[in-house]
């Protein structure tokens, strides 16, 4: 795989607050190191974390142009282009991106109080969530910067996306629901991300975003080693709830609904004991069913792996 040249791995700025609540307490965390597939070359990455909202950020962060030479072709990590019926047979084996579109896109109708019934989907990827926006009845805006990703969604929705980084993205509509699913941790200043959607919603209109839990159970166990949350360079921000809140509340919101959710694949344990047959089928029954309990736990505790955040524009 060969998505980012020499001359494009070019470092930001150093940044001296934190990226969600803006407070200048944060201090370096730990280091994760940053291999490209077919080189032996390590690009260095230093995490640091805020000591008021815990929110966690590379510092310093990948510059816009090495973002972007990635994500021209994917924002999560296809090295070839995928076809619309191999995306759906993930989702039949193992239910995620469809479920997660459509109650997002239901809980955020729900809430939307503006009247208005135009959705703008930051960041895209598949398509499921401008399927599933078109479903609840609004008329949709979505923007993906990843040559893949639209490929699909072009299939699925029968139109394109908009292909530019959200930065980029000029518009005077005002949008009742604006969705962004796993995308605010892909994105420098996200303080600058959230103003300028606050500034493209109507009054009462919500945003609905998903974002990696720092906090997770993941992070606590594997540490550096997780790549949910911590996957390096292209999640460049590591939300808490806290942090997230802070972010949108400083930004002219009201939050009005957090959730976490947990979703283990079914044959992920088998697969890393190498199990087949038998030993393989009671052991994904066994993940399966003590899921939902052990969902209900770390989320009580709060270490689900995402973290769900809904918000209204005042
Ligand atoms: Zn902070």
């Amino acid at each position: 795989m060969t998505y980012a040249t020499t001359a494009t791995e070019i470092y930001g700025d150093i940044l001296r607050v934190c990226v969600s609540c803006g407070d200048p307490k944060i201090k370096f965390w730990r280091q994760k190191n940053y291999q490209y597939t077919h080189s032996e070359k390590h690009k260095e990455f230093h995490i640091y974390r805020c000591e008021c909202c815990g929110t966690g950020f590379l510092n310093r962060p990948p510059a816009m142009e090495w973002l972007q030479a990635i994500y021209q072709y994917s924002g999560q990590a296809l090295t070839q282009s995928i076809t619309l019926d191999a995306v759906l047979a993930r989702e039949i084996e193992f239910p995620n991106c469809k479920l997660d579109a459509e109650r997002m896109s239901q809980q955020a109708g729900r809430i939307n109080s503006s009247g208005n019934g135009k959705a703008l989907d930051i960041g895209s990827g598949f398509g499921f969530y401008t399927q599933a926006l078109r479903k609840a009845g609004y008329s949709t805006v979505s923007i993906n910067p990843g040559k893949y990703e639209n490929e699909v969604f072009g299939e699925l929705n029968g139109d394109q996306p908009l292909n530019v980084m959200f930065e980029n993205y000029q518009n005077s509509d005002l949008f009742g629901i604006v969705m962004m699913s796993q995308v605010l941790e892909h994105l420098l200043e996200p303080d600058q991300t959230i103003s300028k959607v606050s500034g493209l919603l109507a009054s009462g209109g919500v945003l609905a975003c998903a974002v990696p839990n720092y906090a997770s159970f993941l992070v606590k166990l594997l540490g550096t080693k997780d790549n949910a949350c911590l996957w390096i360079p292209e999640h460049v921000n590591y939300f808490t709830e806290q942090g997230l809140r802070a972010l949108v509340e400083r930004n002219g919101f009201r939050v009005v609904k957090v959730e976490q959710i947990t979703r283990i694949p079914f044959n992920a344990l088998s697969r890393r004991l190498r199990l087949k047959g038998r030993p393989a089928a009671i052991t994904d029954s066994l993940v399966k069913y003590l899921q939902m309990p052990f969902a209900g736990l770390m989320h009580y505790f709060g270490l689900g792996i995402y973290i769900n955040l809904y918000a209204v524009k005042k």
